[in-house]
């Protein structure tokens, strides 16, 4: 059987739901009909010309990219607007697109895992949680109906829980209610006397995100016309996704054998960074792209150095104690290095989910930005 678009949509996000991307993103099909098929794919950073061109060269049906292309409003499709021309001639190629953005920055085994793996970390776990990400189902179900509702919740996502599926808690009790006029009961009659019935309370945990399809698939599983059921926010956190990754290395190294670790692993011979050359590293988080907001995590969790991208210049002094030191390495290899590997991450996961599929990863360096490097000087930081 031949794979679809949309086949490839649906385990995409089952790795990473659209859901969980941050709510300014646009992930999801940018371009194209879900319901074609496709026989080869292309991996890519971005979505630039020269992958366009290469995407045609090789006869690709989908380019499945990590940064969106229309992120901001676009107004028109024509060749004096970068990125509405690129959508033109996408669809003028009858290729589609895919984007994977914050949804895969925040997956397990996502973006910045990618990174930790690349540098070498060990024992690698997420940097950071996402608060006020889960809620708790409470539905109360006839006890006839007790195992469809709880299937169909299951199956739409509520209970999991690490590496458990179809986690629920039950008691009973009695439920009672009067059927006023006009209504449709399961049990007695409109306008009827008060009815009371054994039902069942289920539990289960679900993701905010996940909640409007889990919702819907308790209402169809329901026998009730007005079901009761109670939405709790919890405290606890979402183990499935989070923020960035820390890890440690094998064995702890001086700050300037990590940098040409950086330097070699990302392939960047000029790495921005504070610290001291001589300080111990060890414990070490990461955040693929832009990860400077999340430095204060990686202090609290007690990294020896920090890698991100796109630190700004006043980011870097926070990384100073009061007397000017550093308390913690922050390293900036660049945002395209730190997030290369994704291309890697997403080869590999649809070559094993979908086979039969030829995936491709781009043969094009898509940065804009290059490094010049000067021969004769070494770290311009030394005095
Ligand atoms: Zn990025």
């Amino acid at each position: 059987m031949a794979t679809s678009i949309q086949d490839v949509v649906t385990i995409l996000e089952k790795w990473a739901p659209t859901g969980s991307a941050e709510s300014w993103d646009n992930v999801g099909l940018h371009v194209g009909d879900p319901s074609r098929d496709v026989s080869k794919g292309l991996i890519a950073l971005d979505m630039t010309p020269q992958v366009l061109e290469e995407a045609k060269s090789i006869g690709v049906q989908l380019i499945v990219t990590h940064h969106p292309l229309f992120f901001k409003p676009v107004d028109r499709l024509t060749p004096d607007h970068p990125v509405g021309h690129l959508g033109l001639k996408l669809a003028e190629a009858g290729i589609a697109l895919y984007c994977i953005h914050t949804n895969l920055d925040v997956a397990k085994d996502g973006v910045s895992f990618a990174l930790a793996g690349q540098l070498g970390l060990k024992n690698i776990q997420f940097l950071g949680s996402l608060g006020e990400r889960l809620v708790k189902l409470a539905v109360f179900v006839p006890a006839s109906h007790a195992d469809a509702v709880k299937e169909s919740l299951a199956k739409a996502g509520a209970g999991r829980i690490g590496k458990y599926d179809s986690c629920s808690f039950t008691t009973s009790g009695t439920g009672s209610f009067r059927p006023l006029e006009g209504s449709s009961p399961h049990v007695g009659e409109a306008g009827g006397d008060l009815e009371r019935v054994e039902e069942l309370r289920i539990e289960v945990e679900v993701p905010r995100w996940n909640l409007p399809s889990v919702l819907q698939a308790m209402r169809e599983a329901h026998p009730y016309d007005e079901v009761a059921y109670d939405l709790f926010p919890l405290e606890q956190d979402y183990r499935s996704a989070g923020i960035g990754a820390i890890g440690e290395l094998a064995s702890s190294e001086p700050l300037s054998a990590f940098l040409a670790r950086v330097s070699t692993a990302l392939e960047n011979p000029a790495v921005r960074f504070v610290g001291d050359l001589d300080s111990v590293i060890q414990k070490v988080a990461v955040c693929g792209g832009a990860g400077s907001r999340f430095m204060h995590l990686a202090m609290k969790r007690g990294a020896d150095a920090y890698v991100t991208a796109d630190i700004t210049y006043h980011h870097f002094f926070e990384a100073l104690d009061s007397d000017g030191g550093p308390k913690m390495a922050l390293v900036d290899p660049g945002h395209y290095e730190t997030e290369r590997a994704t291309e890697t991450i997403l080869v590999e996961y649809l070559s094993t989910k979908l086979p039969r599929v030829d995936w491709n990863r781009t043969a094009t360096r898509t940065a804009p930005v290059k490094t010049f490097v000067h021969s004769s000087f070494q770290i311009s930081n030394m005095r």
